[in-house]
């Protein structure tokens, strides 16, 4: 049986190197570095991907500042060149770390290309054992059994169900209503689970330590709605290549978010549930 997979995935292995790629920079006079920083943000964005790279270092007297990604500038510096000449700038291409450091050690490495910042890591939680695997492989079977009647969604998945990890008890459970565009079977199984819950004493309707399932990775919009309903951890066994909201954009590890959770993708190629 294949282990679910923690998405993302742990990355504490060690490195030797870590990647580069070019970036444009410039001397430029301290009155007027703030105002530079904040136009070269609208002119040339930076991905988010180099979001751990500052804007702005000090050598000796002088302030550089980043104007941009390399491989945008051409176009960039064209349209542009009154402002260049204005602020007397001399656009230069310097190396840079294109990946975050996971440590110190790599912050000190990385900052002698350019200075980056380094954000300690959350602690995660410890990765289940062997028994709850078990458990979760279970559930994500039978998920899988309850969608293979309906057609395959395209967006999300066609169904979803809340569990409670303590017993093994379904919560609730939701599927997708076609003739609403965003009545997606993550949202109905989160609605149907504050319905249950709420009758519970003492209970509020939020799946504090509770577990959904789906097949298909949920879409950004249920990913947001899990975070809201503050679930523990989810499980997929399919990726949602377009609209999926935690392989790629990681939504349920988003740190400026209250809630954070837990996501396991299942590998089920190889099981034979199917024909038992
Ligand atoms: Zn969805």
């Amino acid at each position: 049986m294949a282990k679910p997979l923690r998405i993302p995935l742990d990355d504490e292995e060690e490195r030797s190197s870590f990647p580069l790629t070019e970036v444009v920079t410039s001397a430029v006079e301290t009155s007027s570095a703030s105002k530079l920083m904040l136009l070269f943000k609208d002119i040339l964005p930076m991905d988010e991907d180099l979001g751990h790279l500052k804007r702005i270092r000090r050598v000796d007297n002088r302030l550089e500042i980043v104007l941009g990604r390399a491989n945008l500038w051409e176009s960039a510096q064209s349209s542009n060149e009154e402002l260049l000449r204005t602020f007397n700038l001399n656009p230069v291409t310097v190396e840079v770390s294109s990946v975050e450091p996971r440590n110190k050690e790599e912050m000190e490495e990385m900052g002698q290309y350019w200075p980056v910042t380094y954000k300690p890591k959350r602690v995660r939680a410890p990765l289940p054992s062997e028994a709850e695997y078990e458990v979760m492989m279970e559930h994500a079977r039978q998920i899988h059994i309850r969608s293979s009647s309906l057609e395959a969604g395209e967006l999300c998945s066609t169904v979803a169900m809340i569990v409670d990890p303590k017993d093994g008890s379904i919560v609730s459970e939701g599927a997708v209503d076609t003739s609403d565009a965003i009545s997606h079977a993550v949202l109905g199984c989160i609605r149907n689970a504050a319905t249950v819950l709420s009758t519970r004493p003492g209970a509020l309707y939020l799946c504090t330590g509770l577990d959904c399932y789906v097949v298909m990775e949920p879409c950004v919009m249920c990913t947001m709605a899990l975070v809201h309903s503050r679930i523990r951890r989810t499980v997929f066994s399919q990726r949602n290549e377009v609209f999926g909201g935690l392989l790629r954009t990681k939504i349920h590890r988003e740190r400026a978010l209250n809630h954070r959770f837990e996501a396991y993708q299942v590998d089920l190629s190889c099981d034979d549930y199917r024909s038992s």
